[in-house]
């Protein structure tokens, strides 16, 4: 069946990338957007569920930060452990706004979103799966086929038909790490870099005291164990399996599971009575495609590997492409240019907003994975701040707001990030186990001449 009376912006994709590009381009425009998804909404998302500040910013501006309320946890009290065990926890009142994780489930968060997007004008189509995408040269519009599911009681098919086509003049891939889309319209080629994995530790179960903690363990470096505790007291445990890992799904459910187990710190942290819901994995496409747009065609989001690198975050990255999206659909509708180049702005804007930033996640993970001891010295510097303060010292500081996603990594080798007080810890470091292994007196003997 065919509908031809085509939409301007078709959007693939309900997650927050789809559905925050799907709410600026009805609040910005008089648009006709529309948004497929195969899902029905609520529907579940494998995620840490972490949400950060630039998120809960853009959430406030659509003003669904004050509904989500009840049902988000702020974390801002919690620690870290470095590959060696040592550890450091912060306590909640010290850290700065920017550093706050909102914890939500993702089926209320995702579904807000996309609710938003249709008060403010978007047609939302659930249960759509999209089979096919082609552009009509002719025509000059997007021919998107689907087949659709059957809903609940008065979601029901007004036809018998399972097949639907719709018409769109420029079209948004929002289909996530796997992105159909993409693949097909030759945007990415490879599968996504890396898979991640979590579960929900049960409230009652754990004993977990802080907000939130992460692990970096050897078997998983340079990725990391996190630990979160959700507004209804479970604890959100995710494997972060990010690149540079090479570890496949089946084998991230199983490392979550052992680690769940038998590592001492893990749990130490949720004791031995923690239950576990049953793990899940998925995928994460990282560091952004080197091209993310096509005539009358942008991807935001997972589908454009909006995640970074080292911490395996990509919400806000998906709600602040959604934002740039509309922003360059809206000028090229005005425009009456839709061309590669006009949609290529995207691509530049992106790369500037937060593209540098994945380079150094890129970087930094590597660093870690080859000299996992840098961690430690992190660590270590953080903790003997701390100590000397009483209060969040500025390389803390610096370093969570880094993590968070609210500073580019870049940052990081600036002065007040203090790299000389690390590589100073590091070469101290290294002077101890140079003597404690009894080295010196062996260096002294070869120096002294003795041997002669
Ligand atoms: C284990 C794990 C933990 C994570 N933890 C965090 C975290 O704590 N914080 C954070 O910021 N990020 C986290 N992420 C990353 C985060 O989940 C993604 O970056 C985010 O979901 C991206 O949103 P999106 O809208 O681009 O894609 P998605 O949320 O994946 O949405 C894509 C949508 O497209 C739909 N779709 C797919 N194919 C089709 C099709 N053929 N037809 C129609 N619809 C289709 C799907 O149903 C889905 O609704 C985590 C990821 C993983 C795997």
């Amino acid at each position: 069946m065919s509908h031809l009376d085509p939409f301007d912006v078709a959007v693939v994709g309900g997650g927050p990338g789809g559905s925050t590009t799907a709410y600026y381009l009805c609040k910005c425009s008089n648009l006709k957007v529309a948004l497929f998804d195969q899902a029905r909404f609520p529907r579940q998302k494998v995620c840490g569920e972490g949400v950060a500040y630039a998120s809960q910013q853009i959430l406030g501006e659509m003003g669904l930060l004050e509904k989500l309320q009840p049902n988000i946890h702020y974390c801002s009290a919690g620690g870290l452990s470095s590959p060696s065990g040592i550890s450091y926890v912060e306590t909640s009142t010290r850290g700065p706004a920017e550093v706050r994780i909102a914890m939500v489930h993702r089926t209320i968060l995702d579904t807000a979103i996309l609710r938003r997007a249709e008060q403010e004008g978007c047609r939302v189509f659930e249960g759509h799966h999209t089979t096919k995408v082609e552009y009509d040269t002719t025509s000059a519009l997007w021919v998107l086929r689907f087949c659709v599911t059957p809903g609940e009681e008065g979601n029901a098919l007004e036809d018998s038909s399972r097949e639907r086509t719709y018409h769109a003049r420029a079209l948004v891939a929002a289909d996530g790490a796997s992105s159909n889309i993409c693949r097909t319209l030759g945007l990415v080629t490879s599968p996504p870099q890396a898979w991640s994995s979590q579960s929900y530790i049960r409230a009652g179960t754990h004993r977990f005291q802080h907000d939130m903690f992460f692990f970096y363990r050897p078997s998983i470096s340079p990725g990391y164990v996190s630990l979160f505790t959700m507004a209804n007291g479970d604890v959100n445990m995710c494997v972060y399996a990010v690149p540079g890992t090479g570890l496949k799904a089946p084998d991230v459910v199983a490392l979550h599971e052992r680690l769940l187990r038998e590592d001492p710190l893990i749990r130490g942290a949720l004791g031995p009575e923690a239950q576990s819901s049953p793990i899940k994995a998925g995928p994460l496409r990282c560091g952004g495609n080197r091209r993310s747009y096509a005539r009358a065609l942008l991807a935001v989001g997972d589908a454009a590997g909006f995640v970074d690198p080292l911490t395996g975050e990509g919400i806000h990255w998906a709600m602040v492409s959604g934002q740039l999206a509309a922003r360059t659909l809206a000028e090229g509708f005005a425009k009456g240019d839709l061309s590669a180049r006009q949609m290529g702005r995207y691509q530049t804007g992106w790369r500037r907003a937060f593209g540098r930033g994945f380079f150094w996640s890129s970087v930094f993970a590597k660093a870690i994975r080859w000299c996992p001891i840098l961690l430690d010295a992190v660590v270590a510097r953080v903790r003997a701040d701390s100590g000397a303060s009483g209060a969040i010292s500025p390389f803390a500081r610096e370093w969570a707001l880094c993590f968070a996603g609210t500073h580019s990594k870049v940052r990081l080798l600036h002065p007040r990030s203090n790299t000389s007080g690390i590589i100073s810890w590091l070469v101290g470091q290294q002077k101890k186990q140079f003597f404690g292994a009894g080295q010196w007196q062996l260096a002294r003997f070869w120096m002294s001449g003795d041997r002669c």
